[in-house]
């Protein structure tokens, strides 16, 4: 059985779905099978709300003081653990909360769901992947149209409502792009932050 809690240099992860609607070209999903300390993160059968909410009440987070959503999946496809859990890991363990996503959370629940996401994450880390949407759909292939344009809709949005957002891309995307996605990042008031590409990446 996969793990649901994953350690990663100083941060626990919270694996809680393999559910996606992106099928992203540089996905890990499709390439190796562990991270961190888990050997593998595919699980057989998605967990259910309960085994996650254990997983978060049996670990030992000393040393820990946040716990993020990430892991082989969209975390916002399954919305309702992800609510669950992050009130959880705050009330229960007194945890800060970081949702990383696609941000195509909207679309994928048919609402806006910012209002209550911002009750229990902290912080929230977009995925931007492309500065332009043809770019987007071609490295994404979200099963939504206008993908990129509903992303960055949800990031205003994370903006105005929980403040701590930052989009997220990774540095092997040619200077240009690069150059592309800092502009949308000045225009818009979400911070950019540039990760140095790594297979491990988070
Ligand atoms: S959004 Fe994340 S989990 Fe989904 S396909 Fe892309 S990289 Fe993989």
């Amino acid at each position: 059985m996969a793990d649901i809690l994953y350690t990663y240099k100083n941060s626990v992860y919270a694996n809680i779905t393999n559910k996606c609607n992106c099928r992203c070209t540089f996905c890990i999903r499709f390439q190796k099978d562990g991270i961190g300390s888990s050997d593998t993160l595919w699980h057989q059968q998605n967990p259910t709300k309960e085994e996650v909410l254990d997983a978060i009440r049996n670990f030992d987070f000393t040393g820990f003081d946040e716990l993020v959503f990430c892991g082989y999946g969209e975390p916002t496809c399954a919305l309702d653990i992800l609510l669950a859990a992050a009130k959880t890991a705050r009330e229960e363990k007194g945890l800060k909360t970081r949702l990383n996503t696609n941000g195509l959370g909207n679309e994928e629940n048919g609402r806006n769901i910012i209002p209550e996401l911002s009750e229990v994450i902290d912080s929230v880390s977009i995925s931007l992947n492309a500065p332009d949407s043809a770019k987007y759909q071609e490295v994404t292939r979200p099963q939504f149209n206008d993908g990129f344009e509903k992303m960055i809709d949800f990031a205003t949005k994370c903006r105005d409502e929980i403040k701590d957002v930052k989009w997220s891309i990774v540095d092997v995307l040619p200077e240009e792009d690069i150059e592309k996605c800092k502009e949308l990042s000045e225009k818009t008031g979400v911070q950019l932050r540039i990760r140095h590409f790594s297979k491990n990446s988070q």
